[in-house]
């Protein structure tokens, strides 16, 4: 169990270390993605900042020409006169500049501290606002894309490492499982043979009553069919393993055969001490291997017995449906807590650990019953109220009409109780 908790909770670290390294590793990726693009955007503004130096020298090159000394008009030799110098106005120098570099406005007032004065005139170049406003936008969404696909990165690894994760727990688990239930089997063999040892040697050293001798008998018959049931679930389980677990289906009579089979516990488990009451419905018929339903029924009853208190109250009911014979053996034992249900069916699963564990068992009695179950084309659910208000095991098969005078089949004598 030490090893067990050892082992689950290294797992558990390798878990948090790894998913801590992808988190700092998607949060590092993110912090250089917007470094990245702020440093584009700084880039893409230096640029559009010397398109509004470039516009700036343009404007003056066109300008300043005209504060040189104006032209002199000769002729024949002699000074006639000087050619009036006009400057370009500024709704003229604008458009020439705005045609230019779209990008660049004149303004009446600078708007920002770097904004260049146009030479000779109360008006500034300013970069418009739009194509900072669109760069700044690309950015976001840039910014968007990358964090939703490093999200989606980080989510796939951790989802994957989950899956790894889950399925080595659940491996992991599956051993421990396979290992207490050699454990168990060997301890549920050796228990009934010594058992018989000592009852076969009291049978010859001693003289004994009549009476003794009965009841010698009675307990190396229940001891026996302790270890038949136990040699029959391991043979069936590893049948189911093999996929060759064998079917031979016949309409069956199910209120005798659920009595037969209920009486025929009683009498192994010990007259009287399952408090069995039995509330069968007449007429019900399925199609079913009588013998492995009849080990469905019987390891339901073992259970009741073995995880009950004397003196215990056991209820068998058989009713139907339309379509489904229902069969509900509940009793009101130990019960089962809400978070133990979902696993009752996994083979060699037991409810508890080692350390707490009273009953002796093998853990494979309800994962033989679903799988019969399920051959049958039925299903079983369990029910409990929690610890210490006993549990309620549901047994659904699909009903067919009962078969016609003629055509039912003799009785198996293989549905009786072995
Ligand atoms: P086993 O009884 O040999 O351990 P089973 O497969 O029959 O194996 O049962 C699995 C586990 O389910 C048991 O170990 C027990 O903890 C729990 N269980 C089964 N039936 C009952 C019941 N009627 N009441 C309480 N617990 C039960």
């Amino acid at each position: 169990m030490r090893s067990r908790l050892k082992s689950a909770s290294v797992q558990q670290w390798i878990f948090l270390g790894v998913a801590l390294l992808v988190m700092v590793q998607l949060s590092w990726w993110i912090r250089l993605q917007v470094r990245q693009s702020a440093d584009l955007l700084a880039a893409r503004i230096e640029v559009l900042k010397a398109g509004r130096a470039e516009a700036w020298q343009m404007d003056s090159r066109t300008v300043l020409p005209y504060y040189a000394a104006p032209e002199t008009v000769l002729r024949r030799g002699e000074i006639v006169g000087q050619l009036p110098k006009l400057l370009p106005t500024l709704p003229e120098r604008r458009k020439a500049i705005e045609t230019a570099f779209p990008h660049v406005a004149v303004v009446e007032s600078p708007r920002a501290l770097d904004d260049p004065q146009m030479v000779d005139e109360a008006a500034f170049l300013t970069l418009r606002p739009e194509p900072i406003q669109e760069l700044e936008a690309s950015r976001l969404s840039t910014l968007w894309k990358a964090g939703l696909e490093g999200a989606f990165m980080a989510a796939a690894v951790l989802f994957g490492f989950v899956l790894i994760y889950r399925k080595l727990a659940q491996e992991m688990d599956l051993k421990l499982r396979q290992r207490n239930f050699i454990a168990a089997v060997t301890h549920e063999l050796k228990t009934p043979i010594a058992s018989l040892r000592v009852w076969m040697e009291t049978l010859f050293q001693r003289a004994l009553s009549d009476e003794q001798k009965v009841k010698i008998h009675t307990r190396m018959d229940q001891d026996l069919a302790r270890l038949a049931e136990l040699v029959s679930n391991l043979l069936e389980v590893a049948r189911a393993d093999a996929g060759s677990l064998e079917m031979n289906a016949f309409p069956l009579d199910v209120a005798p055969w659920l009595r037969a089979v209920c009486e025929g516990m009683d009498q192994r488990l010990g007259p009287g001490s399952l408090g069995m009451q039995l509330n069968l419905g007449q007429g019900l018929w399925v199609m079913a291997d009588a013998k492995q339903l009849a080990t469905v029924v019987e390891n339901l009853l073992t259970n009741a017995f073995k995880y009950a208190h004397p003196p215990r109250t056991t209820t068998v009911t058989l009713g139907s449906s339309a379509e489904e014979v229902i069969i509900v053996v509940q009793d009101q034992g130990v019960g089962i807590p809400a978070k133990e249900l979902p696993r009752l069916f996994q083979r060699f699963y037991r409810v508890g650990d080692e350390m707490t564990r009273q009953v002796p068992g093998t853990g494979i009695g309800l994962f033989l019953t679903r799988e019969i179950v399920e051959r049958h084309s039925g299903e079983i659910r369990v029910a409990s109220r929690g610890p210490g208000l006993g549990s309620t095991f549901t047994l659904r098969l699909p009903r067919i009409p009962a078969p016609q005078p003629g055509e039912a089949p003799a009785p198996s004598l293989e549905g009786l109780p072995r």
